[in-house]
């Protein structure tokens, strides 16, 4: 099979499309066809090593797919041979033609939802679901703020909290990418780039306040975020690209929370919940991840280079 393969820690001209020989199950593994592979923000930060987990190189990079069934060895229950799938996670890496897994990081894909779509799950709607349910704990009626919600675990948070009765502000940064927000659902969307927009977001609660803020970039929102709390508010610092100020007075007058989150270190119980009830949202049609862009698998460097550009539109996939 072909392969992306990092061979050291660097730029993204580092990852090169190599042949490689096919994995096979051992007891509990499944090997699947990979049709489509999502690109995340952090396969870049361990492609520079930066990310305090870095692998031994050479590595295949990627956590995300989707495909179908090849092979599963022994023990493995509740998957046959050609049933379409996602993987929220592999063993031997997402970003080849066949990826080696545990069944535990196996799901069922459900037909209405297309492969590209698939390799949208795992790390983008596995993200927004921990943050917005398992960490904030945001209740129907509540006002969320999805600060960057244009790109996969934005558009992925609009969806989750439409569907489950939140009011829900977002924020993009292009008129593109505010047009999405609108297609998807959000009640309100504003301009991440407008010194104004979180005064324009604290006016549309009527000077209430939001109740949960979903935070992608901390480092330059997380400060300003705190004044537009709600009592009782709690902000989710999803991600941070640097340091920040915040006055923690702030935190004080409102009982309001900074809470932090990392997908690696949800509990497998709360893992295999949190993807319960993704499967249950892609088939009653609430959750219906949006694809922006393809590239070939080969294009992996500019798949890289993409997505920490601005201007985010929803998921970048690699097809192999
Ligand atoms: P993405 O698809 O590249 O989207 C990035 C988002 O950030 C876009 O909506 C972009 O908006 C927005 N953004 C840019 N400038 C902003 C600003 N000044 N204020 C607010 N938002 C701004 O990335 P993603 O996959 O959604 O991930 C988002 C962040 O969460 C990344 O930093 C990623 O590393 C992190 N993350 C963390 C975890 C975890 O476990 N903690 C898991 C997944 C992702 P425009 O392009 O429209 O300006």
């Amino acid at each position: 099979m072909k392969a992306i393969r990092v061979q050291e820690p660097g730029e993204p001209d580092v990852m090169k499309l190599e042949e490689m020989a096919d994995p096979t199950p051992d007891v509990g593994q499944i090997v699947v066809q990979v049709k489509a592979i999502g690109v995340n923000p952090v396969d870049t930060y361990i492609r520079l090593g930066k990310q305090g987990y870095a692998p031994k190189c050479p590595y295949t990079p990627g956590m995300d797919a989707a495909g179908i069934v090849e092979a599963v060895g022994a023990g493995v229950t509740g998957f046959a041979v050609g049933d379409r799938v996602y993987c929220a996670g592999t063993l031997s890496g997402a970003y080849a033609e066949k990826a080696l897994c545990d069944q535990s990081q196996v799901h069922r894909l459900p037909e209405r939802i297309s492969f590209q779509q698939g390799a949208a799950l795992g790390v983008p709607y596995g993200t927004a679901y921990r943050a917005l349910f398992q960490r904030a704990g945001a209740e129907p009626g509540e006002t969320v703020l999805i600060h960057g919600a244009s790109g996969g675990v934005g558009v992925a948070a609009v969806q989750l909290a439409r569907a489950a009765g939140m009011v829900v502000i977002g924020t993009a940064g292009t008129p593109e990418g505010r047009k999405l927000l609108e297609a998807q659902g959000a009640h309100h969307v504003v301009n991440h780039h407008e010194p104004e927009h979180l005064q324009q977001a604290l006016d549309l609660t009527g000077g209430q306040g939001v109740n949960v803020i979903l935070e992608m970039l901390a480092n330059v929102n997380l400060g300003h975020d705190l004044p537009i709390l709600a009592k009782g508010g709690r902000v989710v610092v999803i991600g941070s690209r640097g340091d920040v100020q915040i006055t923690p007075r702030l935190l004080m007058g409102k009982d309001a929370s900074i809470l932090g989150m990392t997908l690696m270190n949800v509990p497998k119980p709360a893992l295999a919940s949190i993807h319960t009830a993704l499967i249950a949202g892609l088939e009653n049609g609430s959750l219906q991840p949006v694809i922006g862009r393809e590239l070939p698998l080969h294009d992996a460097p500019q798949a890289h280079r993409l997505i920490m550009e601005s201007s985010a539109f929803g998921k970048i996939v690699l097809m192999p």
